[in-house]
């Protein structure tokens, strides 16, 4: 079944030489004159890539049968690209699910969490609305997560969170303190490592290391790099014994087949992580030396964000470049002045330069 699932998406983009065409696949539309610049939620600006398009759109027809066979055609795929065995891939609607679910399956009232500020505040709020207790630690002098620190906070802790690259920062943990972090974390604890924007950065992944790791998992997403937000799909890669603790809170629950034949696609799509990589460090560079230029301190991202000290109430920021149509990120409350961007597309980081360059 699930090479049948291949085998036919393969004849279709056989049958559509455009497809491959990638000029197109990191074209976006300009935006029209009167619509929002959206720099605040970590989306691509480009969509998703054009053979994903078409996949989704044969998922259609597809809709009146349960999609377990696309999930598992997903799961298999990626586990074939990254060596790992397929029972290592669980499919969730969206990797926030699988979060949510790692912070109920691993923390309780006695077993807290420990994750680094500023980081992205999903783990931070299921552990509270679960009871469990939250370890905050400071990033550290690199914007790296502070792992020594991290190790000290809860020797009760029960889940260890580390996004790498970081949200909000887009900042990067050497591969060497993650690797410390597996070794002398909480005895019965579980890290839990976040490679949402892995693909943005050249650092390597940790996806690998399940093989050999029964308490580590990793989370990816189609919602950056592949642009696909919308459709909702992501992956928990791990232990079968851990998959299993989080299928307790919502296994099978999978996104539609048009959402996963749409990831087939775009992990088929070798050459299209590269492009959209090196456009997303293009514009992201030449924004950031824009920046530094005008005497603004800005992390050192990896990722398709970064953040800027604008010496002032970030907030206020915000909604002076809202009034003039460019939404950016929130305010994280340990770093008052500084404003997250995220990298939208040539046309977009124009604007953002001209309405900062005036507003800011
Ligand atoms: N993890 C991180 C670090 C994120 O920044 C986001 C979204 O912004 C997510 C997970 C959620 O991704 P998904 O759209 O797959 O639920």
């Amino acid at each position: 079944m699930v090479s049948v699932s291949r085998r036919s998406l393969l004849a279709f983009s056989a049958a559509l030489p455009l497809l491959g065409r990638l000029d197109w696949a990191v074209a976006a539309t300009p935006p029209a004159k009167a619509d929002k610049v959206r720099l605040n939620y970590n989306e691509s600006p480009y969509g998703p890539a054009l053979a994903a398009r078409e996949a989704m759109q044969r998922g259609i027809a597809t809709a009146g049968r349960y999609p377990y066979n696309h999930m598992y055609a997903l799961a298999a795929l990626f586990a074939q690209q990254q060596g790992i065995a397929e029972e290592q891939v669980a499919v969730f609607s969206g990797s926030m699910a699988a979060l949510r679910y790692a912070v109920l399956a691993f923390t309780s009232d006695t077993r807290g969490l420990v994750m680094a500020t500023p980081s992205y505040e999903v783990p931070r709020q299921a552990a509270e609305a679960h009871k469990a207790p939250v370890h905050e630690v400071n990033l550290d002098a690199h914007h790296a997560h502070d792992i020594p620190a991290m190790l000290a906070a809860d020797p009760q802790a029960g889940m260890l969170y580390l996004c790498n690259p970081n949200n909000p920062t887009g900042t990067l943990t050497p591969t060497q303190a993650i690797r410390d972090a597996l070794a002398n974390k909480p005895k019965g604890s579980v890290l839990v490592v976040d490679e949402a924007y892995i693909d943005f950065a050249d650092a390597p992944s940790v996806v690998s290391w399940v093989k050999d790791h029964d308490d580590l998992l990793v989370l990816r997403t189609f919602s950056k790099i592949y642009g696909m937000a919308g459709a909702r799909l992501g992956l928990a890669i791990g232990h079968p014994t851990l998959l299993e603790r989080l299928a307790v809170f919502g296994g099978d629950n999978v996104p539609a087949g048009s959402s996963l034949l749409g990831g087939l696609a775009s992990l088929e799509d070798v050459k299209l992580l590269p492009q959209r990589k090196a456009l997303n460090a293009q514009l992201r560079d030449e924004t950031l030396a824009w920046l530094k230029g005008r005497g603004f301190t800005c992390t050192a991202s990896h990722s398709n964000c970064f953040m800027i000290d604008v010496k002032q109430p970030a907030q206020q920021v915000i909604e002076k470049l809202a009034a003039e149509g460019v939404l950016i990120g929130r305010v994280w409350q340990n770093w008052p002045q500084w404003v997250r961007v995220t990298v939208g597309n040539k046309q977009e980081m124009a604007r953002f330069r001209e309405v900062f360059a005036a507003r800011v």
